[in-house]
């Protein structure tokens, strides 16, 4: 069964968008089969892999139902890693999908039929906690929440959290947190000691082991429609997401 992993938290600027891409390309390059779903209508995650949005195929598309999920899902530049793509469209899903009777049931039922295609699939959303971020919480087996190594990281995470609860309660019990993950880590700056610590003593053994450094070529990546391990192989980032797609694969098995 593919496991569904959700990138979530509601603030901006976090690594979301960094995580999903590269923890994608990473499990891919560990020999697992990966999609990233780009639920965001920003579509970050979308040109971030080399993609162009496209009219015609997208997670829009699918959510309304106008196009099956396969038609839309395409190959990346990376290895063993596909993408279902976003679109601006999907900056009005929450309006449009708010009438249904199943509205939080509609990113799990359009994905359903390709849910086995994969051994990951994972989620890039929007920062906030709309309509189709609940939908990917109900469809997804775990949540990762990314927490930036910055004045106010836990902002909100208190927020995340209680939705995840409400989640479960309502809409998906199975619903589990894979982990909190440092990103943006600076080892010169002692701030980012003292959110590590803090983030620590709250959450103990949710939190990776592994801490996200700041890299610069985590940044330069998608500018060139790349992860960084096609980017940068060598780079601190690249290793960094190596260990977290280790600690996520040893996690399932
Ligand atoms: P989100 O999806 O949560 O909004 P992004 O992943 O888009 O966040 O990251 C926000 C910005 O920070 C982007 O410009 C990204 O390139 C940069 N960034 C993210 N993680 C790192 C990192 N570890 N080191 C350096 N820059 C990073
Ligand atoms: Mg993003």
């Amino acid at each position: 069964m593919g496991k569904v992993i959700a990138v979530a938290n509601q603030k901006g600027g976090v690594g979301k968008t960094t995580t999903s891409i590269n923890l994608a390309a990473a499990l891919g390059l560990l020999e697992a089969s990966v999609l990233l779903v780009d639920a965001d209508a920003q579509a970050n995650a979308t040109s971030g892999i080399g993609s162009e949005p496209n009219d015609e195929k997208n997670l829009y598309r699918v959510l309304t139902q106008e196009v099956p999920v396969g038609a839309c899902i395409t190959p990346s530049n990376s290895v063993n890693l596909d993408l279902l793509s976003s679109h601006i469209d999907l900056s009005a899903a929450d309006l449009e999908l708010a009438d249904l009777d199943r509205r939080q049931y509609v990113l799990k039922e359009a994905i359903e039929p390709i849910r086995d295609h994969y051994d990951y699939i994972i989620l890039d959303c929007a920062p906030s906690l709309g309509l189709m971020t609940t939908n990917a919480l109900v469809c997804a087996d775990t949540v990762l929440i990314p927490i930036q190594c910055e004045y106010f990281a836990l902002e909100g995470v208190g927020k995340l959290l209680n939705t995840v609860r409400s989640i479960q309660k309502h809409f998906n019990p199975s619903l589990e947190i894979e982990g909190m993950l440092l990103t943006m880590y600076d080892s010169r700056v002692n701030l980012s000691k003292q959110v590590f610590d803090e983030v620590k003593k709250h959450f103990k053994k949710l939190v990776f082991k592994t801490l996200i450094h700041r890299n610069v070529s985590l940044s330069e990546a998608p500018s060139y429609g790349k992860s960084v391990l096609s980017y940068s192989i060598n780079s601190k980032g690249a290793k960094n997401y190596i260990d977290l797609a280790t600690e996520v694969l040893k996690k399932t098995t």
